[in-house]
């Protein structure tokens, strides 16, 4: 089994859910007491946080590449990033690293076409749902994704930032969410991607009437079953 890098804390009300998803993935492959192999770096979410709103974008790459340098000189042989909204700075954490990131959109875009699927409601950070960096990933998949209006998305984007990466869980945030898709439904979505990795947390696949997909969930199990490869 290889050793995995798993560079979270963005936030850590979604990380722990990684950890835990690839254990029970390599436990379940592989029976007995066996558990995954890794290395976590969490980060204190306010730094990440306050770059992402200053748009330091070159800087917050910067900061993550060294930490995924980290984890590569503790002996990790991947790395996976426990979030969507930062893989808009893979190409920089790519660089500094000989070892593979293990990109969120490409479980997630292969989940989608197992599914049949090719165009797909895209839930996320205003980051992710407006920088093309996740469209244009997606459609080198053949996947076209569609987002919701500007005022439904700051509105999600407030649910993100002051609800759920601080651990609140609303019935009235959930409602809201699930008009937001039942829009993209009717607007044509054939699925909808959980593109943010606290979003699974509040929105549960038995909540919309269309395929769903969590990215947390088939990012970790396709994170373990690369280190089971
Ligand atoms: N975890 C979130 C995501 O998957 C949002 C927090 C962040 O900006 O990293 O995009």
């Amino acid at each position: 089994m290889k050793k995995l890098g798993l560079l979270g804390g963005m936030s850590w009300e979604s990380s722990i859910h990684y950890e835990s998803l690839i254990h029970r993935h390599v436990q379940a492959t592989l029976g007995g007491v066996h558990s995954a192999d890794l290395i976590i770096r969490s980060v204190d979410f306010a730094d990440i946080e306050a770059l992402q709103a200053q748009g330091a974008w070159a800087e917050a790459g910067e900061v993550l590449a060294h930490e995924a340098s980290t984890l590569e000189k503790a002996g990790a042989e991947a790395i996976v990033l426990c979030t969507n909204t930062m893989h808009k700075v893979a190409p920089a954490i790519e660089k500094a690293l000989s070892v593979p990131l293990l990109h969120i959109v490409d479980p997630t875009a292969a989940a989608i076409a197992r599914a049949g699927l090719s165009t797909i409601a895209l839930i996320g950070t205003a980051y992710t749902m407006e920088d093309p960096f996740y469209s244009d990933r997606l459609a080198t998949h053949q996947i076209e994704s569609i987002t919701p209006d500007k005022a439904e998305r700051d509105e999600i984007q407030r649910i993100i930032y002051d609800e759920l990466v601080r651990g609140i869980i609303s019935d009235t945030s959930r409602t809201f969410l699930l008009s937001a898709i039942a829009d993209l439904i009717r607007k044509g979505a054939q699925g909808v991607i959980a593109g943010c990795t606290e979003i699974e947390l509040l929105v549960t696949p038995s909540d919309v009437t269309v395929p769903y997909f969590p990215t947390t969930e088939l990012h970790a199990q396709a994170a373990a079953a690369w280190a089971l490869s």
